[in-house]
């Protein structure tokens, strides 16, 4: 139950919203009907037509929804192989070896909507809405650079106990808090829609992209799982919620589904659309997509009956296809899945991870408890440290990558897109990500992860010398001035 509080809060937000939405302009993109009507015409599509749309993809000029339905509906096992083979390409072409990392934070969980899957929904008695003191707040951000990390998404409830204002505070602080070397450089934003005054204040913070998820695009499921008279109910305040944000000022936005509500294959052609929509309507689309699989949560039934859970398999192929249908978008694996999976999806297209996690909170004080149900979410499937996991990436023969100088050289939003366009991603974020990784091991790694992570940077030298000898000897005067003591280097 709401309190009296938190209701008239609610409220006021909602008719400030219905109000919003009463005059908004902008016409809803998603036409249920019409995904239906593409994934019956795709079905069981001939061989060639496959081969042809592989072909197109392989060319990294992104696919129609139409064409993404044909691989989306593709029966035949070879097939998919040759899918994961080209998603494998195009990842390598544009994004190289680099992996970038972030950590998720969760600030608050108090939330006055009653998502039916979500563990933090309000009517969920088992778990218990806390809200971290700066106090408390400072010391989660100590623990997080203190492994290493230096970009953060941070993730709120929608609650008057985590306002606008309180984000604000909330971000200005995380960015002051230093231990050692260690600071965050990057923090990122998960949270509900916001009026676009409100986005401008995040903007004025220095935030670094704003991420909302969708759930489901399928309207009727959408209804039906955020309950009528939440704040969430609303399916177009949502929809256009980073529409707002770039109307903002807010270059770098993020979308997502939550796979597990709906059919998977819908879902992935909605997030199409979307991303179609902000590009037509600010000449960039999403800065990028999230594919997470609902969890197990306290107290949650629908979260694991749910008639749409999604296979491992088939998570494989949404990664995949996606990789085909926008080849410049950056992809997020979450540590919701376990690392066997992730070990296998991370190649398919993946961009960027999160490691380390804890997304109780309070977590990462209490690191060495893998899972606090009563303060969590959902359950997470990935909790090895960070220094496992970037040991792991480093026997792969990935670079993992704590960077954040795209953001604060101004490659953001539309000029991020011409640059990732000219291949200039691998050009200067690689040479980035090798100096943040180097800093990660001289101040963080363990002797193992060191001597792993040093054999890939002598090995990215290697190959660089022979095919650019002028820059790899300008990364090597940076990493011999990192060994020296200096720290943030880039180019
Ligand atoms: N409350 C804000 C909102 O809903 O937009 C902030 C984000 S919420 C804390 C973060 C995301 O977690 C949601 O957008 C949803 O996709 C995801 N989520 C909720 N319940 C989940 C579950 N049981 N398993 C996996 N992800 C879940
Ligand atoms: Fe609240 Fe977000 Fe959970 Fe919905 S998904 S109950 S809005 S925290």
């Amino acid at each position: 139950m709401l309190s009296a509080a938190e209701r008239s809060w609610a409220e006021e937000r909602l008719e400030r919203i219905l109000e919003h939405e009463a005059k908004e302009k902008r016409r809803d993109f998603i036409d249920d009907a019409k995904i239906e009507a593409l994934l019956e015409e795709t079905a069981n599509p001939a061989k060639e037509r496959v081969r042809d749309v592989l072909a197109k993809a392989r060319s990294l000029v992104g696919l129609e929804p139409e064409e993404a339905a044909v691989l989306l509906n593709n029966t035949d096992e070879d097939l998919w192989q040759e899918t994961y083979a080209v998603a494998r390409e195009i990842k390598q072409e544009i994004y190289g070896n680099r992996i970038v990392l972030f950590a998720p934070l969760y600030i608050s969980s108090p939330c006055v909507n009653d998502c039916i899957y979500c563990g933090f929904r309000h009517s969920n008695s088992q778990v218990r809405g806390q809200t971290l003191t700066w106090e408390q707040l400072e010391k989660e951000v100590q623990a997080l650079v203190t492994r290493g990390h230096k970009r953060l998404i941070v993730v709120y409830g929608e609650h008057p106990a985590s306002d606008i204002d309180f984000m604000c505070e909330s971000i200005r602080r995380i960015y002051a808090t230093r231990k050692g070397n260690g600071e965050i450089r990057r923090v990122n934003v998960n949270a509900a829609p916001l009026f676009v005054d409100e986005y401008r204040q995040l903007k004025e913070v220095g935030i670094g992209t704003f991420q909302v998820f969708q759930e489901t695009y399928h309207h009727a499921t959408y209804a039906r799982l955020h309950p009528r008279g939440t704040l969430k109910h609303v399916y177009t305040w949502r929809l256009f919620s980073l529409h707002r944000a770039e109307e903002a000022g807010i270059d770098d936005v993020a979308i997502g589904a939550l796979f597990g509500l709906y059919k998977w294959r819908f879902e992935v052609l909605g997030l199409l659309y979307h991303a179609q929509d902000l590009e037509r309507e600010f000449g960039v689309g999403p800065h990028t997509i999230s594919f997470p699989r609902l969890q197990p949560a306290v107290n949650t039934p629908y979260a694991t009956s749910s008639p749409y859970l999604v296979a491992d398999e088939d998570l494989k192929k949404i990664v995949a296809v996606l990789r085909c249908a926008v080849p410049y978008t950056g992809l997020i694996l979450t540590a919701r899945e376990r690392p066997e999976l992730r070990r296998e999806v991370i190649p398919l297209g993946v961009s960027q991870v999160d490691a380390g996690s804890r997304i109780a909170i309070g977590g990462y004080e209490e690191m060495e408890r893998e899972h606090i149900p009563e303060r969590e979410q959902f359950q997470l499937g990935d909790t090895r440290s960070l220094d496992d996991f970037i040991r792991e990436l480093c026997e792969d023969g990935y670079i993992p990558s704590f960077c954040t100088a795209g953001y604060r050289c101004g490659r953001t939003g539309e000029h991020f897109m011409s640059l990732a366009k000219k291949g200039f991603v691998k050009n200067f974020c690689t040479p980035n990500a090798v100096l943040t990784f180097k800093e990660y091991l001289l101040d963080y790694a363990s002797p193992a992860t060191r001597q792993a992570g040093e054999k890939v940077i002598k090995h990215y030298l290697a190959a660089l010398e022979a095919s650019h000898p002028a820059q790899a000897q300008a990364v090597r005067e940076r990493l011999q001035r990192l060994e020296a003591g200096e720290r943030d280097l880039y180019f």
